[in-house]
This record gives structure tokens, sequence and C-alpha cells, in this order.
């Protein structure tokens, strides 16, 4: 539930209807406006006597959230949240930033060559699993902590901003000391616990779309986090199962729009794992520019060929650079841009 004030409600009426919210033992969440307050009310509302709250003064509307999420849904917050990753890199306004790297990171010269190419081509943060979810126990599993300090070297070496997975609580815990956005894989898109912790964490996290679920299912998932007062989240479309083998996972164009009428949150496009073919890469990111995708994650790979991961979906640098220069001619034909680095 949602209580809208007028515009030319006093101070001392949202402190009423705060405390009457408390009284009927829930909590109030003030959200001030440009041009007016909201106060959301959490927890189970369908017990609120909320024609009491009605009827108090300055109180111009209440409404009832449908969805089965809340804090996520549009109706919520009207304005698009704007997630800030590093100074002037930022998620869900105009521009729209591009996160480019390897899937894994490999070795110090891997990740330090990478993070120069990706940077010279226009990317304002860096991919990098230090934590690797394979489907094989037998696969490379990343380089754990060592991968994060090689990724806190890169960030020194070229000023990008770092996201990373997590995949545990532990991890999670590590990942926020070295990066700038803590990374949920597919995987874990419904593992609640993590969702909580990373939740308490405060730092940006990029909510993957399990390959699976529905977008119902995503934004729920958000809420968990948004539950645990941090309102940092961004999602990603990485692309779903179907019958269909012509394509790694079938990657879903129309999340993004139909997202962005759902939620505030920004919505980010990785075309990578979305199509798992190098090919495809490309076309897809375009689209997804063009879709009004707030940011593009994209695998990029020094050596695409001797990659330890995801090599058949990483884009060689130079493919890499040409896609940038395309988005930014892209963008500008949807009055957005792609956001430059410094
Ligand atoms: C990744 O980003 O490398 C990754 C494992 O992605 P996903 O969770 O979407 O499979
Ligand atoms: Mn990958």
């Amino acid at each position: 539930m949602l209580v809208v004030m007028s515009p030319n409600a006093s101070a001392a009426d949202i402190d009423r209807v705060c405390e009457e919210i408390t009284r009927q033992g829930f909590k109030p969440l003030p959200m001030p406006g440009e041009v007016r307050t909201a106060i959301g009310l959490l927890g189970d509302d369908a017990k609120v006597d909320w024609s009491y709250i009605e009827g108090l003064p300055g109180v111009a509307s209440v409404l009832i959230v449908q969805k089965p999420y809340r804090q996520a849904a549009r109706e919520w917050k009207q304005e698009s949240t704007v997630v800030e990753l590093a100074p002037g890199v930022r998620i869900g306004g105009r521009e729209v930033p591009v996160i480019a790297g390897p899937c894994s990171v490999e070795t110090e010269e891997q990740i330090l060559l990478a993070a120069r190419q990706v940077r010279e081509a226009g990317a304002v943060a860096l991919r990098g699993g230090a934590f690797k979810p394979r489907s094989s126990p037998y696969a490379f599993q990343g380089l754990g902590k060592q991968g994060l300090e090689l990724l806190a070297l890169a960030r020194r070496e070229t000023g990008l901003a770092i996201v990373t997975e997590a995949m545990d609580e532990r991890g999670a815990d590590l990942v926020a000391e070295y990066a700038e956005c803590i990374q949920i894989g597919a995987r874990n898109m419904q593992n609640y616990s993590l969702l909580r912790h990373v939740g308490r964490l405060g730092k940006p996290v990029l909510l993957k779309r399990g390959m699976a679920a529905t977008i119902n299912d995503l934004l729920l998932s958000a809420e968990y986090i948004l539950a645990e007062g941090n309102p940092n989240v961004i999602l990603c479309e990485r692309g779903v199962r179907t019958f269909d083998s012509a394509t790694r996972n079938l990657f879903d164009l129309t999340a993004i729009p139909v997202v962005q009428k759902l939620s505030h949150l920004p919505i980010v496009a990785d075309p990578s794992h979305g199509t798992g073919l190098r090919d495809k890469v490309t076309p897809m990111a375009r689209a997804a520019v063009a879709a009004g995708a707030d940011g593009i994650l994209v695998e990029v790979h020094p050596t695409p060929d001797k990659a330890l991961s995801d090599g058949a979906q990483s884009l060689y640098p130079a493919q890499f650079q040409e896609l940038v220069q395309q988005l930014r001619t892209i963008a500008a034909a949807i009055d957005r841009s792609i956001t430059a680095n410094a």
C-alpha cells in the first residue's frame, strides 16, 4: 500500500500518517518526490484500516499495489531508479553504460589487458568472474579471492568500476569489499538467503534473470533485496531456456519494455549469455539499446579462443570496439547516449 500525499501536505501531516501506520503495526517508508511525498507501508497490508488513513489531513489518495511485489513496482515509485555504480556511471537514466570484460578472471596479464582494451573501446565498467558457477564441478571454478585482487588491480590501472559475481554469503562479503557492484547470477536468482544478505550489504546489486524464471519471478527476487533496505538493484535480462537449441538461450528482448512498464528498476541486457554465440552478440546488443536497455553487459576476451570459460560467446576486442561505436549511433536515435569514460 502506498499513501500519496498532496503536494501541499505539511511535514506534520506526513508525520501524522507515519505515526498512524506505526500504530497499526506496520513500518512506514516516506519517499519524498519532486512534487509530492509518498509513504510506503511495509508488511502484509491486507489488514490495514486504509479508509482511516485516507481521511487524514494532507492525504491525496491511498493506492493498493496490486502486484505480488511492492517496492519493485512502478506504482510504488513513479520515477525510474538510477543506480550509481561509481562517479559518472549511472544506470537507469538517459545515459547507457557499457560493462564489458571476460567471463572469468584468469591471470593478471589477461585481466589487465582485457580492462585496457574494453576501456579503450568505451566501456565504463569491467566485468569478470572470480567465483564461477560452472555447470560441471570439473570445469574452471574461478580464482576466488585472488581474482578479486586482480580486479582491484585492474581498477587501479584503468579507473573502471568492477562488477563481479558472488555465489554465497561469504563470497558476497568479499565481493562487497573489492567491487562496485555484486552480480547475482542466473543460477542464484532464487537463492533467497543470498538475496536477503546482499540486501543488507547496501552495495549495488546486478540481479540476473534465472534461466527458467518469469519476469514476475525476477521482480519478486528483486523485492527480497529491496525489502532489506537496499534500493540499488539493477535487473539483467540474460536469456531463458527453451526447446530451441539454435542458440544457447532465448534472449528475451521484450523483457526490457515489459520490465520498464512494471518496475522503476533499471534493466541491463546481456546478449552474450542471451545468445551464447559470438556472431549473435553484436546484433542483439544493438537491438537491446534500441529497445531501451539501461545498460549493456558484454563478454570480451583478449583471446577468446583461449578463454577458460564462455570463449564461444566472447567478442574479440576489435569487434567490441566497433560495437560500441554502433551503440552510440543507436542510442542517439532514441535520445540517449552511451556513457563516456573519463
Ligand atoms: C556470467 O556473467 O559469466 C554468468 C555466469 O552469467 P549467468 O549467471 O547469466 O549465466
Ligand atoms: Mn560467462
